[in-house]
C-alpha cells in the first residue's frame, strides 16, 4: 500500500511540473501534459493550436480560429508543407528554430528572422540527414537480395511509400515498373492486375475494423489454400517450383 501512495505522490509532482513550465499546456480534453508545438495529444489525439492551445475540430483546419494562426507552412528549404510548431521538416530533415535565441520569443513556422526582434536565422539540417539520405541505397542493395521477390519488392515498396508521402508521377511511374519488373521471376505480368483493383478499392466505402491479430491467422490460411489447390492442379498436369 505505501508504494502504490509513493506512486501517487510522484504523478502530482510531474503535473506540477507541467503548469510551470511555459511551452506545454495541459490538452484541453483530457488534461494530460502536452507540448504546445506537438499540437496533438499523444494520451487522447485532441488536436490543438500550437500557438494559443485552442481545441482544434479537426487536423484538417488551415488557420487556428481562436489566434488565427496558420497552421502549415512552407519548408524554406524544400517547400514541403511542414505543420506549425514542427521542429524539423518530416521531408529534407531541416531543423528549425523554435525559440528566438536572442529575445525568447516562440517561433511556429520557419521564418528567415525573427518576427520579433529581427535576429537572423541560420536553420540547419539535421545532422543525420545524410546518412538518411544514404539509406535507401543500402536498404535496396541488402534487403532486395534477401526478400522475397527481391529487388522489384523493395522498389515497389519504396515508391509506395513515397507516393503516399507526397503523390508524384515519378513514384506512380517507379511503382508501376517495379511490379511489372516481377515479370522476370513470375514470367507474366499478372503482378498489374492489382493496379484496378486498388483504382476500385480506393473508391468503394468498405467499413473494415481494424484487427491486430488477424494477419496471423490470415496468412496461415492462405498458404494452406495454396497448398490444397495445388494437388489437384498438379494432378491435371501443371507444374510448380
Ligand atoms: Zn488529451
Ligand atoms: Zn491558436
Ligand atoms: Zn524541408
Ligand atoms: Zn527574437
Amino acid at each position: 500500500m505505501s508504494d502504490e501512495g509513493g506512486g501517487v505522490e510522484l504523478i502530482l509532482l510531474r503535473e506540477d511540473a507541467v503548469v510551470e513550465r511555459p511551452d506545454t499546456l495541459r490538452c484541453p480534453s483530457c488534461g494530460t501534459g502536452v507540448s504546445y508545438n506537438d499540437g496533438i495529444c499523444s494520451a487522447c489525439g485532441q488536436v490543438f493550436c500550437p500557438g494559443c492551445g485552442h481545441a482544434l475540430e479537426s487536423d484538417e483546419d488551415e488557420s487556428c480560429p481562436a489566434c488565427g494562426l496558420a497552421l502549415s507552412f512552407e519548408c524554406p528549404a524544400c517547400g514541403f508543407p511542414v505543420a506549425a510548431g514542427a521542429r524539423l521538416c518530416p521531408e529534407c530533415s531541416l531543423l528549425f528554430v523554435r525559440r528566438c535565441p536572442a529575445c525568447q520569443a516562440r517561433i511556429l513556422d520557419g521564418p528567415p528572422a525573427c518576427p520579433e526582434c529581427g535576429a537572423e536565422f541560420v536553420l540547419e539540417q539535421r545532422a543525420s540527414a545524410t546518412i538518411f539520405a544514404a539509406a535507401p541505397g543500402l536498404v535496396l542493395l541488402v534487403g532486395g537480395s534477401s526478400v522475397e521477390y527481391w529487388w522489384p519488392a523493395v522498389i515497389l515498396g519504396l515508391a509506395v511509400w513515397s507516393y503516399c508521402k507526397r503523390p508524384t508521377w515519378t513514384a506512380a511511374v517507379i511503382a508501376l515498373l517495379a511490379l511489372a519488373s516481377l515479370w522476370f521471376i513470375n514470367r507474366n505480368l499478372w503482378a498489374l492486375a492489382s493496379v484496378p483493383l486498388l483504382l476500385v478499392a480506393s473508391r468503394l466505402d468498405l467499413p473494415m475494423p481494424r484487427l491486430r491479430w488477424a494477419f496471423y491467422a490470415y496468412y496461415p490460411l492462405h498458404l494452406a489454400a495454396l497448398w490444397l489447390i495445388r494437388i489437384p492442379m498438379s494432378k491435371a498436369g501443371y507444374l510448380f517450383f
